[in-house]
């Protein structure tokens, strides 16, 4: 085993003091460290770092299994020295506490193995071949020729332009010990999550620079997706878009889980391409899936069945993969406006203007007038807005309206105004004559548009609402059971308070 505690942080900078920094928030949450040597600038700020660990050790303070990496340009590293001079690193880091030390092949294969024994016979040889071609033809054939081998371990790290092929890249693992498998690239991070549960040694998580694409931060890796405690059985659910980085839905969900106490993960899928996804659910063992941008409309043609309100719509957001695989939609935006609405104003009898005529405008629509208000509808293109009034029963209104007639609410279903356009608003104070304004942006929290109405002492409700209770509602559909809403609504406004908070700074 290369060691019981299995998230491995990957130490990365380029001067010696900030790396040290790196290796100390590594271990406030694992034991497992990989030093990536060929980050560090040059050959005194490597020695500079092996002398502060070899102190370290010798004091007993960083006890942690580390694995010392120096890797070469051509296999993906920064480091631009000669073979020798690498081996000489390597062997310097098992010197000063590195009980590992992982070498390309590249490298491997132009050493006599006596030269490696003399030099790095005290370490442990983790072999590592990578990958950066998206065609895997040599994968298979490179893993069973290491695995053949008397190596200590073998990682094998593979640029994946699906997420079909980053399952392949997991297979490599299964049923193998001391195997670790690395699927690289934006689309692979779910399989980088589900490494350990597919049986690889170790997943790798930088504690701040990402070191190859596709990686998840240490923090996350270990407290958002639990990775280490991920089974077989774990139920897997996901969140699929493009894009996707930005998502709060696997916050919103997981902290769902956690207070719960339920062994599931909720992870964000970058999907360009529908089908690929839609071919992974089977081996990964997707439960259940949210939908978003831009995949809403497209993906009823792939379900089995739909709720009639989503079909009504013409989106789903929510999918529920029951037995055989088969698929069901729902649209939870739906009620998501519903309950971020109705315990704020009585909608039955209500006037309410949506600005916008898109996708997410049509769920409000749909929302508003089955729970019978009156929908006007304004967009900057009549025709659409015609359109959308026409399906609901609604009328749609001319923009220079606005300012002569009352509205119970007005919902602002357009982008202008999200981050980072803030300063912008769709409407101006003269628009806003009525009692409330909902504004289904939640980037930011409160958008220029809220705090025009504010100021007009107008009642405001941010998207947050929406997007807590169209989450929820999810939740609930997947679990069968009542979401913990207000842990799951303070873990979203803590995610965007530090997000402003970052981009202030
Ligand atoms: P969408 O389908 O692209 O529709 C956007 C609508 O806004 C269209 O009618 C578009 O008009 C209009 N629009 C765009 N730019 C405009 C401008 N400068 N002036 C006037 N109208 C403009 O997008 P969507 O999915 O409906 O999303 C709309 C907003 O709702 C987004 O900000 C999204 O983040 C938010 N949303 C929030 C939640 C939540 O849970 N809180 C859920 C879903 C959506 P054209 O057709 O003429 O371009």
């Amino acid at each position: 085993m290369i060691s019981r505690v299995k998230i491995c942080a990957v130490v990365a900078a380029a001067d010696a003091r900030s790396m040290w920094t790196q290796v100390r928030r590594a271990l406030g949450l694992t034991r497992t460290i990989e030093l990536r040597l060929d980050w560090l600038s040059d050959d005194a700020e490597i020695a500079r770092f092996l002398a502060r660990l070899r102190a370290s050790q010798r004091a007993n303070l960083a006890r942690a299994t580390f694995i010392a990496t120096c890797r070469r340009r051509l296999a993906g590293g920064k480091f631009t020295g000669t073979i020798a001079k690498q081996l000489v690193h390597l062997a310097e880091a098992i010197r000063a506490g590195c009980d590992w030390y992982d070498l390309e092949i590249e490298t491997s294969s132009a050493c006599p193995p006596e030269v490696l024994d003399v030099l790095l016979g005290e370490g442990r040889q983790m072999a590592s071949a990578h990958f950066f071609e998206p065609s895997h033809k040599n994968l298979k054939r490179v893993a069973a020729d290491l695995a053949g081998t008397r190596l200590d371990a073998i990682k094998i790290a593979a640029q994946c332009n699906s997420l079909v092929e980053s399952i392949d890249v997991l297979r490599l693992a299964h049923g193998r010990k001391n195997v670790v498998a690395v699927p690289m690239g934006d689309v692979a991070l779910p399989a980088r999550v589900l490494a350990l549960r597919e049986g690889s040694a170790l997943a790798y998580a930088p504690v701040q620079n990402a070191t190859a694409p596709g990686q998840v931060t240490l923090d996350a890796m270990k407290h958002l997706y639990r990775a280490d405690k991920l089974r077989r059985n774990t139920r897997v659910y996901g969140v699929i878009g493009d894009p996707i980085e930005h998502s709060l839905s696997p916050v919103l969900q997981n902290v769902g889980f956690q207070v719960r106490n339920m062994d599931a993960v909720f992870l964000p899928f970058l999907v360009r391409d529908l089908k690929d996804f839609l071919r992974a659910i089977g081996p990964l063992g997707i439960a259940g899936f949210s939908v978003t941008i831009p995949h809403k409309e497209a993906i009823l043609r792939h379900l089995d069945d739909c709720d009639p309100m989503a079909a009504a719509i013409g989106a789903v957001n929510t999918v529920v993969v029951r037995g055989g695989g088969k698929l069901y939609g729902y649209n939870t935006d739906y009620v998501g406006v519903l309950r971020a609405l109705e315990r704020r104003i009585p909608l039955r009898g209500s006037r309410a203007l949506i600005f916008g005529a898109g996708g997410a405008a049509r769920a409000v629509a749909f929302a508003l007038a089955e729970s019978g208000a009156v929908v006007c509808i304004c967009a900057r293109r009549m025709k659409q807005a015609k359109a959308l009034a026409r399906v609901v029963g609604g009328e749609a209104v001319e923009r220079p309206r606005l300012r002569r007639e009352f509205f119970d609410a007005i919902v602002n279903a357009t982008p202008v105004g999200m981050y980072p356009h803030s300063d912008r608003a769709p409407l101006r104070a003269e628009d806003l004559n009525c009692r409330l304004v909902f504004d289904l942006i939640y980037r930011p929290r409160s958008t220029q548009l809220l705090q025009i109405a504010s100021r007009r002492d107008i009642e405001t409700v941010s998207g947050v609402e929406m997007f807590v209770a169209q989450g929820t509602a999810q939740w609930e559909i997947w679990t069968g059971e009542r979401a913990p809403e207000s842990a799951m609504r303070r873990a979203v406004l803590r995610a965007l308070h530090n997000e402003e908070k970052m981009a202030v700074r």
